[in-house]
């Protein structure tokens, strides 16, 4: 999943990027409303934790703006300003959520993890499928019970995968999801952590849309196929 920030405080950013790192979770920062904007004409988010309080402009205008220019992915605020009005200001200006400074990072990252299954429909945290099951939280993840070791990377692309369900995703959008903007990526990096899903998973796990990119394998499929053991 990956983690819009904006915020201008450094300090405050570090914490939450590194935070969120240990989450499993691929985190992008920007320290202004311009480059906010920037960034989400570059790439796709899951969910953006945004500061009101930036250099440039309110945040809560960018966030304003983003919604009116179609941007729907959940937005959590982030804010020092406590009155019952600003924070209906916030909801009002398209916020889904929001969170008082100072906060513990346990919390912010429980928060992102119910925005983002909230937005899949789902109202639990466990994605079951077939018989492979996967917790964004503690990124654990069982196929018949068993549990499978998946580096950060796998843990990522697989939750995007389950996430998105049964629709396709383009290799960029892929890509997105298990690296930050800034990251260098190697050409074959995204089939090389498809193969290794596909051997510790079972072939069917991921499936190849020809010219178009990849989606889940069926439910049912899951687990028939596992791979030889590494
Ligand atoms: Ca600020």
């Amino acid at each position: 999943m990956h983690v819009l920030l904006c915020e201008d405080d450094d300090l405050i950013a570090s914490g939450i990027v590194a935070g969120l790192n240990a989450q499993g979770l691929t985190v992008d920062h920007v320290a202004t409303a311009a480059a906010a904007r920037a960034m989400v004409r570059v790439a796709h988010f899951d969910v953006m934790v945004l500061d009101l309080g930036l250099p440039d402009e309110d945040g809560l205008k960018l966030l304003r703006d983003l919604r009116q220019n179609g941007l729907q992915l959940p937005v959590l605020i982030l804010t020092a300003r406590d009155s019952v009005t600003d924070r209906v200001a916030g909801l009002q200006s398209g916020a889904d959520d929001y969170l008082l400074k100072p906060f513990d990072l346990r919390e912010l990252s429980a928060r992102l993890h119910t925005l983002i299954r909230r937005v899949a429909g789902r109202s639990v945290n466990l994605i079951v499928h077939g018989s492979l099951s996967y917790d964004p939280s503690s990124r654990e993840t069982l196929l018949a019970g068993r549990v499978v070791d998946l580096s950060r990377r796998e843990q990522s692309l697989l939750h995007a995968l389950l996430h998105s369900r049964a629709r396709v995703l383009s290799s960029d959008q892929l890509k997105d999801s298990v690296y930050g903007v800034g990251d260098e990526v190697e050409s074959n990096a995204l089939n090389v952590h498809i193969f290794n899903l596909r051997r510790k998973l079972g072939a069917t796990i991921v499936e190849t849309v020809r010219g178009v990119g990849y989606r889940l394998g069926p439910a049912d499929a899951a687990n028939t196929s596992p791979g030889s053991p590494p």
